[in-house]
């Protein structure tokens, strides 16, 4: 008998569990070690091998976290929070993936946790109030609640390009790359997509590859990560001021990151303190640029001053002014699409080995067996990389078979866009949750009623370089 039916006393037909997780990333690791302490029996399902999801799974050179580390990291365990030496600015996804490892570890997770086993299905049985989960194994389990900590960018996207699976090179996904490593050298290599797995990863293959061509549909915008080793002053700085940090970026932080709040628009300073403003936080580097003024995201007219400092900023790194032309962001103002954060991203085209080509005006009509095929003409290539993210958001929880009540479908019920109760539940389908980090509560959304789902397809599409999902 599960401990909520001990609880309760009531005479139900017994879950095996009293909560099924899906999914240990971030999200189920935590949700094991909080379900854990209030007593309840839970198990938790991970169709990969190992702890960590979105680290687990996206392994590409240049991967890294784009959130500072000492805040991209659990915050429940003051201990944790104490022990744990991330050892650069934005720790590398080898890193990450041993934080996680660790703290499956340190908090003893595993015991619960069934690898290689991905969840199919999971159907709410209303006579007895309990949910039917079955997994790939082909077993299945009943369980009073069910929690979907699936990631909203766990699904990788491959696009649905004419020739693909012709192509007779390795073909690798961002979002699924190997765990052995892959070595370019000599190679020429291709790129689709220009969003933040493309933007961290393009740097690094260039260094490798005999050449490497881009294949372009949307410029992003970048700001330089400025990535540094972390000194022990700056960790000790962060640990003495962690109950206020943590606090601010709950409560009051437009992001979830902890950085100043302005008190001033952009359109209040003329244009010379403007410039200075934009360039010492273009110099300080990584995500915070959006908060050198505080309606940066309410007034297109200033919105426009900081778009246009960073498309200047591009014209003045790339040599070529066709190319900085075609890097330079004009589809979207910034910020509305999640900012990417780089390390020499737009350097890179000033190399004699890379080649920028815009799929917009000239789109690649098929892949052949040894090249890209785009309308003007072939560029051949010998390994093909697919930085197209994810099918975002919705992607995961769609792939599983979801019955609530009366048989209706989560998919059915989600046809036109999820419809949920602050992004957690959605009616119809009593105690199934549906979470995920990317999910912060901030307080002028508290305000305004918004759904969590809404702000967070908001904030993340540079990852949907090809599918612009949300
Ligand atoms: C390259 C990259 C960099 C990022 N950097 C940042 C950053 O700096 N800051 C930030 O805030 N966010 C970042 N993100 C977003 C990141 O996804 C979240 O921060 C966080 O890691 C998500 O954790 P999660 O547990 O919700 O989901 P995930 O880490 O995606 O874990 C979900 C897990 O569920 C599993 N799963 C899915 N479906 C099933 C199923 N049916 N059965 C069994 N298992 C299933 C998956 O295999 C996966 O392991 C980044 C994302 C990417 C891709």
């Amino acid at each position: 008998m599960s401990a909520l039916q001990s609880i309760s006393g009531k005479s139900q037909p017994a879950a095996a569990y009293d909560v099924v997780v899906v999914g240990a990333g971030f999200a189920g690791m935590y949700m094991l070690y909080r379900l854990r302490g209030l007593g309840l029996s839970v198990r938790v399902y991970e169709q990969g091998s190992g702890v960590g999801g979105t680290w687990y799974w996206n392994r590409y050179p240049g991967a890294r976290c784009d959130v500072e580390s000492m805040q991209y990291s659990y915050s429940f365990s003051d201990e944790l929070q104490r022990e744990w030496n991330w050892s650069e600015r934005y720790a590398p996804q080898p890193e990450i993936l041993k934080y996680a490892n660790h703290v499956a570890d340190r908090f003893n997770l595993r015991p619960d946790i069934q690898f290689d086993t991905r969840v199919v299905s999971a159907e709410f049985d209303e006579s007895a109030s309990l949910w039917s989960v079955t997994t790939s194994d082909g077993k299945t389990v009943t369980a009073n609640y069910v929690v979907l900590a699936t990631g909203c960018l766990s699904n990788a996207r491959k696009p649905d390009i004419k020739g693909l699976d012709s192509f007779k090179g390795k073909v690798y996904h961002t979002g699924h790359w190997p765990h052995e490593p892959v070595d370019f050298t000599g190679l020429r290599v291709g790129v689709i997509g220009t969003g933040s797995s493309s933007i961290q990863s393009v740097p690094v293959i260039a260094e490798q590859a005999s050449h490497l061509t881009v294949f372009q549909r949307t410029a992003n915008f970048s700001i330089p990560a400025r990535n540094a080793a972390l000194t022990e002053q700056e960790r000790q700085w962060f640990r003495a001021n962690y109950p206020e940090i943590r606090r601010f970026a709950r409560e009051e932080a437009r992001n979830g990151i902890y950085t100043e709040m302005p008190d001033r628009g952009a359109l209040d300073d003329g244009d010379n303190e403007r410039r200075a403003k934009y360039e010492a936080r273009w110099q300080y580097g990584g995500l915070t640029f959006m908060s050198v003024y505080n309606n940066l995201a309410l007034d297109k007219t200033a919105n426009d001053t900081a778009a246009d400092f960073v498309r200047e900023k591009i014209a003045e790194i790339v040599k070529d002014t066709t190319t900085a032309k075609l890097l330079q962001p004009n589809s979207h103002p910034i910020g509305t699409k999640r900012i990417c954060i780089d390390t020499d991203y737009f350097a890179t085209f000033n190399r004699p080995n890379v080649t920028l080509v815009d799929i917009r005006s000239n789109p690649i009509e098929e892949i052949t067996d040894n090249a890209v095929r785009t309308k003007a003409g072939d560029y051949e290539i010998d390994a093909l990389v697919l930085a197209t993210g994810f099918d975002a958001m919705t992607g995961s929880v769609a792939k599983i078979d979801i019955r609530g009540r009366g048989g209706q479908t989560l998919n059915q019920k989600w046809a036109e866009g999820p419809r949920t109760y602050l992004g957690l539940m959605s009616a119809g389908f009593p105690n199934l949750f549906v979470i995920t980090t990317r999910i912060a509560p901030m307080p002028d959304r508290r305000k305004t009623g918004a759904t969590a789902s809404w702000i967070v397809c908001a904030t993340v599409t540079s990852e949907n370089s090809i599918t612009d999902e949300c």
